[in-house]
């Protein structure tokens, strides 16, 4: 069974009867925001983070979630366990709500919250052990001061855009520039490169999501004898990076072996890309909050 219930606003409802209104700000405006988490061997990783991004970004927003944290845990176990599912892809959503045409937030009343509870599309295992080819894009990531990346909004336009510009290029994904030139992250995950035994990832001030994923690989490195860094690094940086990956909640831990046409180290995933991959794996299905206890 999968997204079979769907829990919206305050309780479980059939997938067919689960409709929100076009007068939702989230349609209208992209107004609202969202988390994508997983559930692996019936627990939810870091399931603690991943809610205290969603209420920094409510906080953000302005946008009061009708349930508190708590409650949210426990109607994200709910629906988990009403599709009965082990392993799974959740996607949280909360938007300003139903309003009216204008797009004054203080004309909609109360926010709308779904929790959708699915089936997870795993990338082919192939990318895993031959890697990703990527792009870097001419569309730049939003600068903070106009949308801050940090907020984890339902308006994903500029990634979009770049997406479209990955498609047109024939690759997977595309690597986002911030208006100076530096390295931010990708459409829908974070990036590192390593260089002489350093690992180095933007600091999200460049315009990059405080990605969860993100987050475990900082915590992890320094067991395999890596120096961790955030600091800001450009194209050059990443072509003749020794190692290259993508971190996040669907990709995981994924290596990049070409940029823009530049091979990558060997061109094969790199050694400590690989530990990376399987600390990450042994993490996800061993530890999390359990469901069904
Ligand atoms: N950056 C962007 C723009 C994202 O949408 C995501 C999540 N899909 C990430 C980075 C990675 O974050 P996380 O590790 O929390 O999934």
């Amino acid at each position: 069974m999968s997204s079979e219930k769907i829990f919206l606003n305050d309780e479980l409802v059939e997938k067919e009867e689960a409709k929100v209104s076009v007068f939702d700000h989230g349609f209208l405006y992209g107004d609202g925001i969202f988390e994508g988490i997983r559930a692996y061997n019936g627990r939810v990783f870091r399931f603690e983070e991943h809610l205290t991004r969603l209420y920094e970004s409510a906080k953000a927003i302005k946008l009061d979630i009708p349930l508190d944290r708590a409650e949210m845990k426990e109607a994200v176990l709910e629906t988990i366990r009403a599709n009965e599912l082990e392993d799974a892809y959740i996607r949280l959503v909360v938007s300003r709500g139903v309003g009216d045409l204008g797009l004054d937030p203080q004309k909609c009343d109360e926010p709308t919250v779904l929790i959708i509870a699915s089936d997870i599309e795993l990338y082919p295992e192939d990318f895993y052990e031959n890697g990703l080819e990527v792009a870097t894009v001419a569309t730049r990531r939003n600068i903070p001061e106009a949308l801050n990346p940090r907020i984890k909004s339902l308006n994903y336009l500029n990634n979009i855009l770049a997406k479209i510009e990955a498609n047109q290029a024939g690759v997977l994904e595309a690597i986002m520039l911030n208006n100076e030139g530096y390295v931010a992250e990708c459409t829908g995950d974070n990036i590192f490169i390593i260089k002489d035994d350093k690992l180095i990832t933007p600091p999200t001030y460049v315009g990059a999501l405080k990605g969860i994923k993100r987050g475990v690989v900082l915590e992890v490195a320094p067991e395999f004898g890596l120096e961790v860094s955030e600091e800001v690094f450009t194209r050059h940086d990443l072509y003749t990076a020794d190692e290259c990956f993508l971190t996040g909640t669907a990709a995981e831990v994924i290596p990049v072996v070409t940029i823009d046409d530049r091979q990558i180290g060997s061109g094969e995933p790199g050694g400590y890309t690989k530990q990376l991959i399987e600390k990450f794996r042994d993490l996800a299905n061993n530890t999390g909050t359990p469901i069904y206890e």
